[in-house]
């Protein structure tokens, strides 16, 4: 049996995050799950080098209460993640995000992931994924998701936050082979089914969520949540309730497929058991799910594609450097022009855009989804 709880705590302020944190290990006896003197990475969510005031990765504070939780166990701690976009390096992303500061003065040793080279495994398909040889260089891991709306896979939380793990110039690659919401959730389910005996704990960023058209251009909304489990999976299922979705989100789908989500349960701090009501999920996630035995046709009447805001670009070309489609080119006034017959529809773009400059258009039949 997995344990997943909650706790709450107002605002970003460290010392209270600590607390309800320590509080929430004693609660489930997941710190046993340690030993003193062990290697721990600790994975949080960077996806881009922005600011930590953007909501869009794991906050430094949150980062800073757990190294500190960690060292009490006598543990070890290094930091460290793959962000997205082909040429992101990933020290570059961890000082921008405040990440890099946070952790160190905590304590910990911030490591860029890109110095561990990669590992090869083949699926059962024989398809070959590629992840950082990091995950062998340390006892365990504590995966830092921060919980967030995702156009691709519904939401991002911890099952998702393992995609990390791959290398930053494969992950575009991956986006083209696996672009719709199945296909990638299978991508994920086969990276967390390598690595998930190495996890031994989550601890969840949902102090402030973002919601809407999330990864990285959606709203805030102040949840006050912190998460922990022993188990991605129970706590991805155990979120999805609590945020009251219609239905499971292709991820869990895929991890129920494969016996993937364990029996758990779950426990509140001090009774202070939270529903969420009205969560915005991404615009255009009905589209998403038109199956596709309804045919190219169907796909191309009914459908959100990526169109750029002049008014907010900067020409930074973050978006044509990570579409796996090559289907972002340079127009005469020097912003971004889209070739919509080689786009997949993955979304890259609207994600990686530092400027919240992709804004994604819908065709005229999908007011009718
Ligand atoms: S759309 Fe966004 S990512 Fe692309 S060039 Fe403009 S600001 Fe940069
Ligand atoms: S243009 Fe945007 S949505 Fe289309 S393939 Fe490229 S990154 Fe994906």
């Amino acid at each position: 049996m997995a344990y997943v709880a909650f706790g709450k705590v107002e605002d970003y302020d460290e010392e209270k995050i600590l607390s309800v944190i320590e509080k929430l290990f004693s609660l489930t006896g997941i710190d046993r799950n340690f030993e003193p003197g062990e290697r721990i990475l600790l994975k949080p969510n960077v996806l881009a080098p922005r600011k930590a005031e953007m909501g869009i990765t794991t906050n430094p504070k949150f980062v800073s209460a757990t190294v500190k939780f960690l060292r009490t166990l006598g543990l070890e701690v290094i930091v460290s993640d793959s962000p997205g976009g082909a040429g992101t390096k990933s020290m570059f992303a961890m000082k921008e995000t405040g990440i890099y500061d946070a952790a160190v003065n905590a304590g910990a040793k911030v490591v860029p992931i890109e110095k561990f080279g990669i590992k090869t495994f083949k699926s059962d398909g024989g398809a070959k994924i590629h992840i950082s040889k990091i995950i062998d260089e340390v006892d365990g891991i504590v995966n830092l998701p921060k919980l967030k709306t995702h156009s691709l896979t519904l939401l991002t939380l911890a099952v998702k936050n393992c995609y990390g793990l791959v290398p930053g110039f494969m992950k575009a690659r991956y986006h083209f082979y696996y672009p719709t919401p199945r296909k990638f959730s299978w991508l994920l389910a086969e990276i967390y089914e390598r690595v998930r005996d190495k996890i031994r704990a989550v601890i969840l960023d949902g102090i402030v969520a973002m919601e809407g058209n999330g990864p990285s251009a959606g709203d805030l909304r102040k949840l006050g949540l912190i998460g922990i489990s022993d188990d991605c999976a129970a706590i991805d299922d155990a979120l999805e309730k609590m945020l009251g979705l219609d239905k499971p989100s292709p991820v869990i789908k895929e991890l129920k497929k494969r016996k993937l989500v364990p029996a758990y349960k779950v426990l509140w701090l001090n009774g202070e058991e939270t529903k969420i009501h009205d969560f915005a999920i991404p615009s255009n996630w009905k589209m998403r799910l038109i199956p596709s035995f309804l045919g190219t046709l169907a796909n191309r009447l009914i459908q959100i594609y990526p169109i750029v805001d002049e008014s907010l670009c900067t020409g930074c070309w973050e978006c044509a450097s990570s579409c796996p489609a090559n289907a972002i080119n340079i127009s005469s006034n020097g912003l971004p022009k889209f070739d919509y017959k080689r786009c997949i529809r993955c979304l890259c773009c609207h994600e990686i855009c530092p400027s919240k400059a992709i804004k994604l258009k819908r065709t005229f039949l999908t007011r009718f989804v």
